[in-house]
């Protein structure tokens, strides 16, 4: 399966097929220098199959998690890149979750002025939505992706086999993004992942469907100035959440699963509330409403005291709106009334 995203008038193809890293040399243009990033909790087989390709592979690894999308791995990788005599023909691979696409990303979009950049995303989060989109980051300062680009990938392979190795709760978590896309736009897809059997069976269908969302998104929005901002659902609070600091052992998407339910109708928050217990995720933490208050006006995507806030009604139907920040507080009370 091949779906073809124009991301600002530039193509690019997302390959999403079982085993298709075993033979990336077929999508990849590995015939140069080719330096791959990964985690150092990422399985090393996937980098390989990579390297074992290249006409001249480096690898750079950087430690597992958040903390590492980094100003400090961003030079040290530029540094890295210009000791071994990268040039703009040359390319940099991203193996790994969201952190390491983000931050190899940054760097690709940025040395020489941009050097080819592959993605191949091996957490669910990653496939169904961080590797598509064209957002790179790095976090600054103690603020969350503040420095970073738009700048798409020259093409992203998703092998679903690579979720095998990712534990459960990680996949949960990234389920979330799936289950915020089809809630907000796509009702089949929500009843799948609702009424699901087995999720590893579903996996492939629900990465392609939940893809298709994302594509539509970010082609008509590429820069997030309107309806991209209907992939924050849940995010408001869901970010809110990870800032207070509070609840450093909550994984993104399960703080945003939190986030949706704020924003979504009584009868898509009982069905909501069933789909986060099915696949074990939380539906709530203890913080005081104050506290979120703060935190989501620290939200840099507010303007003045307006923020634009995606409510759910029904499983696939949307409304964006902008409230008053002071308003925020009778969703905190009551969940949206939609
Ligand atoms: P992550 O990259 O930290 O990966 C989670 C963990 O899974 C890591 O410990 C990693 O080593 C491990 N891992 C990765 N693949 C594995 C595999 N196949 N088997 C075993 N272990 C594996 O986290 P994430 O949830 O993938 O990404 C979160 C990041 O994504 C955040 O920094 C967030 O800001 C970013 N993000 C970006 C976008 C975007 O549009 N660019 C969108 C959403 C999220």
């Amino acid at each position: 399966m091949k779906l073809t995203v124009t991301y600002n008038n530039v193509e690019y193809d997302v390959v999403i097929e079982k085993n298709s890293l075993d033979k990336v040399n077929e999508y990849l243009d590995l015939n140069r220098k080719v330096l791959v990033v990964t985690d150092s909790l990422v399985p090393t087989i996937y980098s390989n199959k990579v390297l074992e390709h290249a006409k001249m592979g480096y690898l750079y690894v950087v430690e597992s998690g958040e903390t590492s999308k980094n100003l400090e791995n961003y030079t040290k990788i530029l540094s890295f890149l210009a000791e071994k005599e990268f040039s703009r023909s040359d390319c940099i691979v991203a193996v790994g979750g969201g952190v390491v696409g983000d931050l190899t990303g940054f760097v690709a979009s940025t040395y020489m002025r941009g050097i080819d950049f592959y993605n191949i995303p091996t957490t669910l989060l990653a496939q169904v939505d961080s590797s598509i989109g064209g957002k790179t980051a790095i976090d600054y300062n103690g603020y969350k992706n503040i420095v970073g680009s738009f700048y798409p990938p020259k093409k992203v392979i998703i092998d679903p086999i690579t979720l095998e190795t990712l534990d459960q709760r990680q996949l949960h978590s990234g389920l979330v993004e799936a289950i915020k896309m089809a809630l907000t736009s796509n009702y089949e897809l929500f009843e799948l992942i609702e009424k699901s059997n087995d999720l590893n069976e579903d996996l492939e269908t629900i990465i392609v469907e939940a893809l298709k969302i994302k594509k539509d998104v970010v082609e008509i929005d590429p820069k997030e100035q309107g309806i991209r901002r209907i992939l924050n659902f849940g995010h408001t609070i869901g970010h809110a959440i990870e800032s207070s600091g509070k609840f450093n052992d909550l994984l993104h998407g399960e703080a945003v699963g939190i986030g949706m339910l704020y924003f979504a109708s009584s009868n898509v928050k009982n069905r909501l509330l069933k789909v986060l217990k099915k696949y074990n995720l939380p539906t709530s933490v203890n913080i005081d409403d104050n506290e979120l208050i703060k935190f989501i006006n620290l939200d840099k995507k507010r303007t003045g005291d307006l923020i634009t806030i995606v409510k759910v009604t029904e499983p696939g139907f949307y409304i964006l709106d902008k409230i008053k920040l002071e308003s925020m507080k009778e969703y905190l009370k009551g969940g949206c009334n939609a």
